[in-house]
């Protein structure tokens, strides 16, 4: 399964905020066989996030928003993916219901519009905060706090799937470039992807759906490199 992330909120893009939600939904997807293929940042702009929701879920099979929920001034995400939809936003009772049975908040307490959500959207309820998310048209809007994130993305993680890939890393004590022409052989012997990250070393990063193919790709790299390891 093909996924883009949406991460919605100006304080991203000026580098106030550093995009964890993106990194964990990468590696939390990547666990489950399923593949992230953009990350787009775009700021509270009902406008951006309508266009770009609706770009990425005519190209990949969902997409994920996060931030942007809730009643503030800013909180611009399920009118932007109400509109990527085409479909006004109005309450959902499914909201109402859960927010005053789960949290201490009356129906007349609630700031307007918590409760609003795209019409026909399944509700999400938020098990770390207050304002819900939703599922529609295999769009998930998700909430910005990473731990309210977190929690909402478990209730649906099941619905992302895909053939798992084992990954396996090799620690190289070479310059990268030096390292080129055993990148090609291994491609040509091997059934794996091969990444290679430098920094004080360099981080080799073997994929496989064949677990046996990867152990075999990287014991084959393993003898051919330099690790102080
Ligand atoms: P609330 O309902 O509390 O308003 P929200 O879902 O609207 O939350 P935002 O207002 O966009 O989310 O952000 C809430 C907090 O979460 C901010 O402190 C923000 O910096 C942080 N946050 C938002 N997006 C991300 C992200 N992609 N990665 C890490 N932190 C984030
Ligand atoms: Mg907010």
């Amino acid at each position: 399964m093909q996924v883009a992330l949406v991460s919605v909120g100006d304080e991203l893009l000026a580098g106030d905020t550093v995009n964890t939600n993106a990194a964990w939904l990468g590696q939390r997807l990547a666990e489950r066989g399923a593949t992230v293929e953009r990350v787009v940042v775009v700021p509270d702009r009902v406008s951006d996030i309508a266009r770009v929701v609706n770009e990425l879920r005519a190209e990949y099979d969902a997409v994920v928003t996060t931030g942007g929920l809730g009643p503030t001034h800013d909180d611009l995400t399920m009118e932007g993916v109400a509109a990527a939809v085409g479909v006004p936003v109005e309450e959902h009772p499914d909201a109402v219901e859960w927010i005053t049975d789960h949290t201490d908040y009356e129906r007349g307490d609630l700031v307007a519009g918590t409760t609003h959500l795209p019409k026909g959207a399944r509700m999400l309820p938020n098990d770390a905060g207050v304002a819900p998310g939703c599922v529609i048209e295999g769009v998930y809007v998700l909430p910005g706090v990473p731990a309210e994130m977190e929690a909402m993305f478990e209730r649906v993680a099941d619905e992302f799937t895909g053939e798992y890939r084992y990954v396996t890393t090799v620690r190289a004590d070479e310059p990268e470039s030096a390292l080129v022409e055993r990148f090609a052989e291994l491609d040509e012997r091997f059934d794996v992807t091969v990444g290679s990250y430098p920094g004080d070393h360099v981080r080799v990063k073997l994929q496989s759906t064949d677990e046996d193919e990867l152990d075999r790709a990287a014991a084959w790299l393993r003898e051919r490199v330099e690790s102080v390891e």
